[in-house]
């Protein structure tokens, strides 16, 4: 059988870590598995590399950002092929662009247009440990690229539908998928299963166990994977199709996504056009809009609304860049930005079939004395924001609401 087997950053942590990963991939060989090996950067090197190069400037090319993040994923899969001689096998290791990974253009959150993993299939034919960097590939011209944060997750699951593996697995630092942060809620169980829309909310809203762009693909392309710890045996989470017994359990998990940051544009004209104006100016910078609330001033003067939306944090800046540039062009007042705030959500497909889940939600919040800023609901999820001060007790309070302490 093909195994995909996808290592992150604290399973190749150190020297150790890396002999570990070696020593579980010849496990495999051993019982005559061909094994493709998925590694993520050594665990903190991508977040030196970021601020080193805004020590440099604050806003770097985007192109310069993937050239250099590239280089954590590349030390990591030359000292797993070591680690793998070393105890006596054949490996070799490869770029995401010399595995057949090619992107579009979009510099540090390129996505995947094709893979043709024939240099893959080559040396697993010859007897090779395949490596493969997460997170990279390359344009058709030849620009290095990265996935996003998270983004080998993504490397190993589209590499497993490429190469029809019979089994991908997502080995980390915890268990599996648990029904929330297990850092941070200590009563947080383990999920046997989930489904594909349920991780994927659970993942865009902040657990970061998974990258979620890497469910949006395994569901596309009905990958079934599964996520355990690379420091033990046990059973991990499976994540496919929902099956009809998933309705049963209301919530299914809790996240905190403490990476939002809000901006609000005030007295915004309140005429058509003019939210087109400024979601698109946004859309055309690639900044990924979360949340959104307007609120029509009922005040005295010229109809104006308070316009708010969340974006990921690091892409605040750029944000703030493309909406100075509108001032003029719109004339709304001033722009306020936050950075400490959290959103809370909880996630379940069973909540299509039950009532009364937001009311208990808000319900739990208020005892907390927890003030709600925005509220975004859909089928399978409720999200709120909140003061990031507030947002570790309010998810243990929640938790403990929904499923237990
Ligand atoms: P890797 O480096 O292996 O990719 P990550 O740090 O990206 O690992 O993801 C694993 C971490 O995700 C865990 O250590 C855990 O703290 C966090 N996490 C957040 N939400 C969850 C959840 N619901 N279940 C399990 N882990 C979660
Ligand atoms: N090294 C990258 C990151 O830290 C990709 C990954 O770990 O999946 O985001
Ligand atoms: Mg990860």
């Amino acid at each position: 059988m093909l195994i995909v087997q996808k290592y992150g950053g604290t399973s190749v942590g150190n020297p150790e870590r890396i002999k570990n990963v070696a020593t579980r991939v010849a496990r495999c060989r051993a019982a005559g598995d061909q094994v493709v090996v998925v590694v993520s950067a050594m665990s903190g090197v991508t977040d030196s590399l970021i601020k080193l190069a805004k020590e440099i400037m604050p806003l770097p090319s985007e192109r310069e950002m993937d050239v250099l993040l590239a280089t954590g994923e590349q030390t990591t899969i030359a000292l797993t092929a070591m680690a793998l001689h070393a105890l006596g096998l054949q490996a070799v290791s490869l770029t995401g662009a010399q595995a057949g990974i090619l992107t579009d253009g979009v510099h540090t959150k390129a996505k995947i247009q094709n893979i043709t993993p024939k240099r893959v299939h080559e040396l697993l034919n010859a007897g090779h440990v395949v490596i493969v960097a997460g997170f990279q590939g390359e344009t058709p011209d030849g620009h290095i690229t990265t996935l996003g944060r998270g983004g080998s997750d993504l490397t190993a699951i589209a590499l497993a539908a490429a190469l029809k593996a019979g089994l991908c697995q997502i080995y980390t630092d915890v268990d599996g998928v648990y029904t929330a942060d297990p850092r941070i809620v200590p009563g947080a169980r383990k999920l046997p299963e989930i489904s594909y829309d349920e991780m994927l909310e659970l993942a865009s809203l902040g657990a970061k166990v998974m990258q979620s762009r890497s469910v949006e693909f395994a569901k596309k392309f009905g990958v079934v994977f599964e996520v355990r710890s690379s420091l033990n045996d046990n059973p991990g989470t499976i994540v496919k199709e929902e099956t009809k017994s998933m309705e049963d359990i209301v919530i299914r998990g809790v996240s905190l996504d403490k990476n939002q940051a809000k901006v609000t544009l005030v007295a915004v004209p309140d005429k058509p056009g003019v939210a087109a104006r400024i979601f698109k100016a946004l859309g055309d910078a690639a900044i990924n809009v979360d949340m959104i609330v307007q609120n029509v001033s009922h005040g005295s003067g010229k109809p104006a609304t308070d316009l708010s939306f969340t974006v990921d944090k690091p892409d605040l800046l750029k944000a703030q860049k493309v909406i100075a540039g509108l001032k003029k062009e719109i004339g709304f007042g001033e722009v306020i930005a936050a950075e400490k705030i959290g959103k809370l959500s909880i996630v379940g497909v069973g909540m299509k079939s039950h009532s009364g889940v937001a009311g208990k939600m808000f319900e739990t919040l208020a005892k907390e004395g927890v003030n709600i800023d925005m509220i975004s609901t859909s089928e399978i999820k409720i999200s709120v924001v909140i003061d990031l001060a507030k947002g570790e007790a309010a998810m243990k309070a929640i938790h403990a609401a929904f499923l237990g302490a």
